[in-house]
């Protein structure tokens, strides 16, 4: 759930601050930790009618609460592709929903594959969650999720040997290199 989400990065917010140090300006896990506790507040606090309606107020709210480049990449991104399950959550509004936000990571961001940035973690999960769609659209929920997260995770390690060219991580030249970037990691988490 969105909550356990939350929780998990909540967990999850030194390691988050340590790796923005180590590349950037140290503030991605005090901002994602707004945005977490932000969200789990309006989750706890109100009732909501349909599924899009809680994608849309989750973005809202990561815009609002979260500082830095990453909260308006998250939260707009969301909002723009919450109407993706508007008709229902199944597999193919699922993957339309995960489309809808890669593209509009990748359109805010303006960024593509390789700037070492959290477009390089959602970039190959959406591939992969499309591509077994197209397969074989049997495949369970569980072994679908495995395989996405596998490529979540080897997408988030291939940020490691990058040079930041995005964020405020993109201003300390070359000293990214050889650290995961934290928006990449936040995704996989
Ligand atoms: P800032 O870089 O402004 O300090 P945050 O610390 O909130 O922003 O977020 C940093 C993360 O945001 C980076 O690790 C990267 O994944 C992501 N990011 C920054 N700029 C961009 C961009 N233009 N496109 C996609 N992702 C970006
Ligand atoms: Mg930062």
């Amino acid at each position: 759930t969105i909550a356990s989400t939350a929780d998990q990065l909540l967990a999850a917010e030194e390691t988050l601050t340590d790796l923005d140090s180590q590349i950037g300006d140290a503030d991605f896990g005090v901002n994602i930790r707004r945005g977490a506790e932000a969200v789990k507040d309006e989750l706890e606090s109100n009732d909501f009618d349909a599924p899009e309606e809680v994608l849309y107020t989750v973005g809202r709210i990561l815009i609002s609460e979260m500082a830095g480049s990453s909260g308006v990449l998250f939260g707009k991104s969301m909002m723009e592709a919450s109407d993706a399950v508007e008709d229902g959550v199944d597999s193919s509004s699922v993957i339309a929903f995960a489309e809808k936000y890669r593209d509009n990571v990748a359109e805010q961001g303006s960024v593509a594959l390789g700037a070492k940035t959290m477009f390089d973690a959602i970039q190959p999960t959406v591939l992969v969650l499309k591509r077994i769609q197209e397969i074989d659209d049997s495949v369970s929920c569980a072994e679908v999720s495995a395989q996405a997260v596998k490529a979540c995770e080897y997408g988030a390690q291939s940020t490691i040997p990058l040079r930041a060219k995005k964020g405020r991580a993109s201003y300390t030249e070359w000293r990214s290199v050889g650290h995961p970037d934290p928006g990449a990691v936040a995704v996989l988490i």
